[in-house]
């Protein structure tokens, strides 16, 4: 079965003055343990799609279904990571690592060595109690991540999440995220608007394209190997 599968999907933003179509009709099949990558011109409804499978943006139509679940809201089965990382400025690294573990009142000793274990995979072994302020934006993005593995995501959500980095600091990030995927064998979705991120990352590529009011399709792009 797919880790991943939309089956006409459609969403329609309503405003008050207009209305505007993100997806219409949008089918995708993604294999457990594939790295897809997702191009697609701006406000082509990339991000829509990840929220949708983020369980964030509610779909209209169709079938949203991860691990052969129908998707209902957010769930720690999916880690999310934005281009902003999202850290609560009160908590320590290791307390922003540990809340999602926490708040479901699933907090015991294994999870708190599997943190410093973590946070030692990430490279913040010596900064678990510095808080994000003083952390580089590196260092966030990978306390961010700390974060989202600490909960054993079956896929992994990203929405441009190097965007933001400078090139090094990008390039590190990249080659710490396929270390990551071979290790752990998760089904990875990122969207980038960067072709060339794209085909370094993916072992899969596809673009989202249609026009507003029309179905959009995702368009798998071959890449030599
Ligand atoms: P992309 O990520 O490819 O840039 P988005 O999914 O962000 O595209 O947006 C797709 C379309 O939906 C765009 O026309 C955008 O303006 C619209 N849209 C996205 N989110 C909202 C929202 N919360 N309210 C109204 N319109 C939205
Ligand atoms: P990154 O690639 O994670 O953004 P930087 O290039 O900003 O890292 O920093 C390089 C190294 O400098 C870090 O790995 C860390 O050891 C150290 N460093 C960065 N920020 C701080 C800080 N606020 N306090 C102490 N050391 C820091």
């Amino acid at each position: 079965p797919s880790a991943v599968r939309l089956r006409d999907v459609g969403k329609t933003f309503r405003g008050r003055r207009r209305r505007t179509s993100a997806l219409e009709g949008v089918s995708l099949d993604i294999e457990a343990g594939e790295f897809l990558c997702l191009l697609g011109p701006s406000g082509c409804g990339k991000s829509t799609l990840l929220g949708i499978l983020a369980g964030f943006v509610p779909a209209d139509s169709g079938e949203v279904l991860v691990d052969g679940r129908p998707v209902k809201g957010p769930g720690p089965d999916r880690g999310v990571l934005f281009q902003t990382p999202t850290l609560f400025p009160w908590l320590t690294t290791r307390q922003n690592v540990l809340y999602g573990p926490k708040a479901r009142g699933a907090l015991t000793r294994e999870t708190e060595e599997e943190a410093d274990a973590l946070l030692e995979t990430v490279g913040l072994a010596d900064f678990r109690d510095a808080y994000p302020h003083e952390l580089s934006g590196g260092m966030r993005h990978r306390a961010a991540f700390a974060r989202v593995l600490i909960n054993h995501p079956s896929v992994l959500l990203m929405d441009e999440p190097f965007g933001a980095l400078d090139a090094i600091t990008r390039a590190g990030m990249q080659r710490f995220l396929l270390e990551l995927w071979q290790r752990h064998h998760m089904t990875i979705v990122f969207v980038t608007h960067d072709v060339e991120e794209a085909t370094l990352l993916g072992d899969r590529v596809a673009v989202l394209s249609g026009r507003p009011g029309r179905t959009k399709a995702v368009v798998d792009i071959p890449l030599p190997r």
